[in-house]
């Protein structure tokens, strides 16, 4: 596929099965192999399930890369990666997972296409998602609500920016 313009895209990770800390962690050289320079990520947030609740708790973070790829190049060595982390392909949305990468910003696009819609779909809507990211980039503006990532943040009840704890291990 042809390469575009390097520009920022922000990445969410998570997971919840398996060693999370190391399938994450692992999933930054991968990313950084595969799709792009790793600019900054967040520190690791744990947090309940959401959606589906019967199942264990996820770790979260954000990360920022500088890439060349098209955005459905991204989201096929995302699939890889979750793939070859252990996920099973048929598993209902929302279920456990090793890993989990969404494409939450690609800056300067807005994508709504059948595979996928970018930004993230629900990610104003999830704390877990919001505050690793506001962590790193708190000024940037998702595109279709325009408001800032610090400000969609603050806009999540109380009660689900309080689930979204700092996990602190030495190996992140
Ligand atoms: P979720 O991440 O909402 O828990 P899944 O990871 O199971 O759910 O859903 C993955 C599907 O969502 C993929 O097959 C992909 O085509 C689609 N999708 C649409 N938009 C995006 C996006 N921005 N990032 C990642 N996947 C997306
Ligand atoms: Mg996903």
């Amino acid at each position: 596929m042809s390469k575009g313009k390097e520009r920022y895209v922000y990445l969410g990770i998570g997971g919840n099965l398996g060693d999370r800390v190391s399938t994450l962690s692992n999933s930054l050289t991968a990313i950084q192999e595969r799709i792009g320079t790793i600019e900054r990520h967040s520190s690791l947030y744990e947090t309940p399930p959401w959606g589906y609740t019967q199942q264990p708790e996820f770790l979260n973070a954000a990360v920022v890369l500088k890439t060349n790829l098209p955005a459905l190049e991204i989201l096929g060595i995302a699939k890889e990666l979750e793939r070859a982390a252990g996920r099973a392909t048929n598993h209902p949305r929302w279920h456990e997972r090793p890993l989990d990468i969404d494409i939450l910003i690609v800056e300067g696009e807005v994508i709504n296409s059948e595979e996928l819609t970018v930004p993230h779909i629900y990610m104003a809507a999830r704390a877990f998602v919001l505050v690793p990211l506001a962590e790193i980039a708190p000024e940037i503006v998702h595109q279709t609500i325009g408001l800032r990532i610090e400000t969609l943040r603050d806009l999540c009840p109380p009660s689900d920016r309080s689930n979204v704890k700092k996990y602190l291990t030495p190996d992140w």
